[in-house]
Order: structure tokens, then sequence, then C-alpha cells
């Protein structure tokens, strides 16, 4: 279903009124979690005053570590639908688990499967069910056939509007993150019609790169990105060291603007 040889022309997915997969780049930005009112209503604003039309925010965060914050679960969902009222941004959020997917699925425009749960056939088969599209996010040490599989368990289920997610693999480099695979939207642009996004935020981990690879992204051919941004980096109570400050992410939209047909 998710193959090119399926269905020869690209997938355009249609929500609130916007067009994924379209002849518009499409950006999502915002902190990795909702942390409290004033962080998400600023970052909310500022994305909204460049152009961005999805808002992204963690309520349920996978963390490596048990200790790490954990997300602010229903009352980050809360100001979530807050921020969309406030700024008309469509939300992404992540859904981790078939228990939470009722609860996020009532307040989330666009569900969010985490890299880590690219393989939770569990999870995929219960958002297939939803009538809302999802960002499938590329497992860490995923090959290009199993993320897409990951995509057609969703498919079969009978949800098509899946948004795939490149955000980085394992790789012996240890300086960034993960290492971006960029090669890999030329290659799921030729072997699916569904759209293409690319996450420069966690495939990199240092803020620093996170600009020159957006743009590399969009010149590629990705249909959209998702970046991390946060009105205060240094404050963030989680992956501070990539989020982009207010200034920076404003400097990045501008640029992006010059070489694609940026909303
Ligand atoms: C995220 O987008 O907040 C996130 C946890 O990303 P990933 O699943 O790609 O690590
Ligand atoms: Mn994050």
């Amino acid at each position: 279903l998710a193959s090119r040889t399926f269905q020869e022309e690209d997938t355009v997915i249609r929500v609130g009124g916007l067009e994924i997969g379209g002849d518009t780049i499409h950006m999502i930005a915002g902190p990795c979690a909702v942390e409290s009112r004033e962080q998400l209503m600023e970052a909310a604003s500022i994305a909204r005053s460049c152009g961005v039309t999805m808002l992204r925010g963690g309520a349920f965060k996978p963390r490596t570590s048990p200790y790490s914050f954990q997300g602010l679960e229903e009352e980050g969902l809360r100001l979530l639908a807050e921020a969309r009222e406030a700024t008309g941004l469509l939300i992404v959020t992540e859904v981790m688990d078939a228990k939470t997917l009722p609860l996020v699925a009532e307040y989330a425009d666009i569900l969010q499967i985490g890299a880590r749960n690219m393989q939770n056939f569990f999870l995929l088969r219960e958002v297939a069910k939803v009538d809302k599209p999802v960002v499938l996010k590329r497992g860490p040490s995923a090959t290009i056939e199993e993320w897409l599989m990951a995509a057609e368990y969703i498919m079969v289920g009978g949800n098509y509007n899946v948004i795939l997610c490149e955000r980085g693999i394992r790789s012996f480099e240890s300086y960034t993150r993960n290492t971006l695979d960029l090669t890999a939207v030329p290659v799921v642009k030729h072997l699916s019609h569904l759209p293409v996004i690319v996450d420069p935020s966690h495939a990199i981990g240092k803020w620093r790169y996170i600009p020159a690879m957006s743009m590399a992204a969009i010149a590629a051919g990705a249909d959209g990105l998702m970046i991390e941004m946060h009105p205060n980096p240094a404050e963030a109570l989680c992956d501070g060291q990539q989020s982009l400050t207010p200034n920076n992410f404003i400097n990045v939209m501008s640029d992006l603007k010059k070489i694609a047909g940026v909303m």
C-alpha cells in the first residue's frame, strides 16, 4: 500500500485546511516537551508569526532515563489544545502506547509515533484505527525497508494518512546524536508515494548544525521539517542542546523561504 508501484501519484494528506505532501513545504516546530503554559504559548506565537503551520510538543515523553522529565501528560495535552485555540496551529504530539491513545487522539490533530516505537506493531495497529494522520518516525536502527513496512502496518489497518519522518539513525559517528540519513529522502520518494519530512533536531542533537541541514533536507526533496524550538533552550527540561532559540529559528525560516515555497 505504501509502495509507488501500488500508487503512482504522491499522497496528499488533507488535515485542518493544510495539504501535506503537495506543493507547499510545511513546518512543524515547537519545544521537545510541553513544560508550562508560558513556554508553550511563547513558542507557539513565535512559530505562528513566521509561517509555521503545525506546533509540536510532547506531553508523554519517551526518555532514556526514568529519572528524566516524563512530560505533563494530560495537562500537556490541554495546553496544546489551548495553543491551537490561540494560534490556529495544528497539534502534533507523540502517542507512546495503546493505553493513552484515546486520550492523545482526543487532543491531537496529528499523532506522532516516536522512533523507539516504530516497530511497536501493536501500537501501529491501534493508530491504524484512528481517523488522524500519523507522523511515523524512522527507528534509530531501522532500514528504509523496515520503516516502510511499519507504515504498511498502519495503512493495512485502514489509515492511509502516514507521513514518514527521517530523524537520524545510529552510526559509529558520535559527534552528532545520530546520523542524518538524507539519502532516505530521495530513496523513499522513489519507493513510496507517502509524504516525507525531516527532523534535523533529533538527528543532529546540536542546535548549531540545524540550519544547514534544514536547508539540505529541503534541497533533497523533503515535504516539510520538524524542528525543536524553545523560548529559552538553556532552561529546557528536555533536549535544550538541540533546540533553536526564537532568533535562530526566525533566521532559519527566513533562509528556507529563500529556497522553497515554505508557508
Ligand atoms: C520527539 O520528537 O520528541 C522524539 C522523542 O523524537 P524521536 O522519537 O525521533 O527520538
Ligand atoms: Mn526532543
